[in-house]
């Protein structure tokens, strides 16, 4: 349980050159996507606040991804500092080598995936839904990886499932449980004549199989609909304005 005066959980913390966490809900909403902004729900003064608690100039060292469920990666540097990216058909995820720019990404149920390679020294982080697990986000990323910065090795390439819906509270009808079923069959369950499906089983399973090894695959295993106090989510609150927290990522300066 996160104490009540608590903004952030930290994660990697064993991990050198890195910084990684979410916000929680305290900190107030983070929304940054047009999207949300066209429903009157900006987040930028709670995120400038946010930021600067940690000591960083979102002007200055924050850029954050669009949220349009596709499996388009950007590279970014400081001059994307202060900026949501949505590129030219969309952007769900963000890479960089440059430290002390920090990458991130709104969340009210969709997964943050993280990815830190300590010896390329690159940092990234990704937004899945449903539509971004099904379509292979992970694949597209690890590819970006490696297409973009050449001394990216599997080997090495750390990755990190944050808080999101899980098989006990992602439900779907039949229409979406007919597009997992081709390929993530194993991945649903039917409780009380519903169905469920389990999106970081499939998001490790994908990590897997593009060739991350076990023990750099890892899992906070939070649901955020479960944790009431700490995160917000649209599908337990249904709040008539989104309400999302903030994932973020950064190489730390040494
Ligand atoms: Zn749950």
């Amino acid at each position: 349980m996160a104490e009540k005066d608590e903004q952030v959980t930290w994660y990697w913390k064993d991990l050198p050159g890195v910084m990684a966490g979410i916000s929680h809900k305290n900190a107030g909403w983070m929304n940054a996507d047009e999207v949300d902004l066209a429903r009157g729900a900006t987040g930028k003064a709670n995120r400038d606040k946010f930021f600067a608690r940690l000591g960083f100039d979102p002007e200055k060292t924050v850029a954050i991804t669009g949220l349009r469920h596709t499996t388009n990666v950007a590279a970014v540097d400081f001059t994307n500092a202060g900026q949501v990216i949505y590129g030219a058909d969309g952007v769900d995820g963000l890479s960089t080598d440059q430290p002390g720019l920090i990458l991130a990404s709104t969340m009210a149920d969709c997964l943050p995936i993280y990815f830190y390679d300590p010896v390329a020294k690159v940092v990234a982080i990704a937004h899945a839904g449903w539509r971004g697990v099904l379509s292979n986000m992970i694949e597209a990323m690890v590819k970006h990886l490696q297409n973009n910065y050449p001394k990216t090795q599997l080997n090495n390439l750390q990755a990190l499932v944050g808080p999101g819906l899980r098989p006990c509270h992602f439900e779907v009808l039949s229409d979406v449980e007919e597009l997992f079923k081709k390929r993530y069959s194993n991945y649903t369950d039917y409780r009380e004549g519903k169905i469920y499906i389990d999106l970081p089983a499939i998001v490790k399973q994908q990590l897997s199989q593009v060739g991350l090894v076990g023990d750099n695959i890892q899992d906070t295993g939070e649901c955020n609909y479960d944790l009431t106090d700490k995160y917000f989510s649209f599908r337990r609150d249904h709040p008539p304005k989104p309400q999302s927290m903030i994932a973020f990522v950064a190489l730390r300066n040494e």
